[in-house]
């Protein structure tokens, strides 16, 4: 028998008998995303299934096939999706498909349930997903189904921020391919990463409101809205360790466990 958290490596037989046990399963969130000239597209997809099987192997969670696609790309927090190689997904498809997701689960017998979401525009509609499922489900008689939202970047504390940031922190929105990400992807998908690529720029002044079409201009040309150039792998232990810790603590609370 295979011993993995994830779900995509077990047989049906042996993900049955984990779910009738009473595991929590964590939907890992992602997008395919341009992020900056030194890592790949696939970098939110990476760190929240990343995230979503450290959280599992301290939680007794499952970790399902995670959702690769995302919410279009924002200027003000992803660079925007009129740049080519971001391929996102519209609301209503995002929103459709976690309520398909919560209401899948549901049927196999799970009834606690948290998505990992690692692309900041997905979350709302994550929300709307999970609200619309839950009330399909209450309407349906299943009352005991629980799902909990989690962006893995909200669980970086303050004192790790400052320890990881010396220079300052530049705000979650524009941490868009900077030291965050690119720290991660140095601990746990190094081979991807090309750090004599990052564009080592200050971070980007945008707006403090959106306009419609997007303005390339506005978007600095590489795409990431902060510097990676400061990301070392030792950075991207804290930042996995905090995160995951503060979701397994998160978890346990919520869940009851
Ligand atoms: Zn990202």
């Amino acid at each position: 028998m295979v011993r993995s958290v994830f779900m995509e490596d077990l047989d049906a037989f042996t993900y049955r008998e984990r779910v009738a046990d009473g595991a929590p399963v964590l939907i890992p969130v992602g997008s395919i995303e341009q992020h900056g000239p030194h890592m790949p597209l696939s970098v939110d997809v990476l760190l929240s299934k990343a995230m979503a099987g450290a959280v599992a192997e301290h939680t007794g969670s499952l970790v399902a096939a995670p959702i690769v696609y995302g919410y279009k790309s924002q200027q003000r927090s992803g660079g925007g999706n009129h740049l080519t190689g971001s391929t996102s997904l519209d609301a209503a498809t995002v929103i459709a498909t976690a309520k398909s997701l919560v209401l899948e689960l549901a049927r196999h017998g799970v009834r606690k349930i948290a998505f990992v979401n690692g692309h900041y525009e997905n979350y709302q509609f994550l929300y709307e997903g999970v609200d619309l499922a839950l009330g399909e489900l209450r309407l349906a008689g299943t009352q005991d189904v629980r799902v909990m939202l989690m962006s893995y970047w909200d669980f970086v504390d303050d004192d790790a921020i400052a320890e990881l940031y010396p220079d300052g922190f530049p705000g979650w929105d524009l941490e868009h391919g900077g030291v965050l990400e690119t720290s991660l992807m140095l601990l746990l998908h190094p081979a991807l990463v090309a750090m004599d690529r990052v564009a080592d720029i200050p971070p980007a002044v945008l707006p403090t409101y959106d306009l419609l079409p997007a303005r390339p201009e506005i978007t600095p040309p590489s795409g990431c809205l902060s510097s990676g150039a400061a990301a070392t792998a030792d950075k991207g232990q804290v930042l996995l360790d905090r995160a995951s810790a503060g979701m397994v603590t998160a978890i346990r609370s919520e869940f009851g466990m």
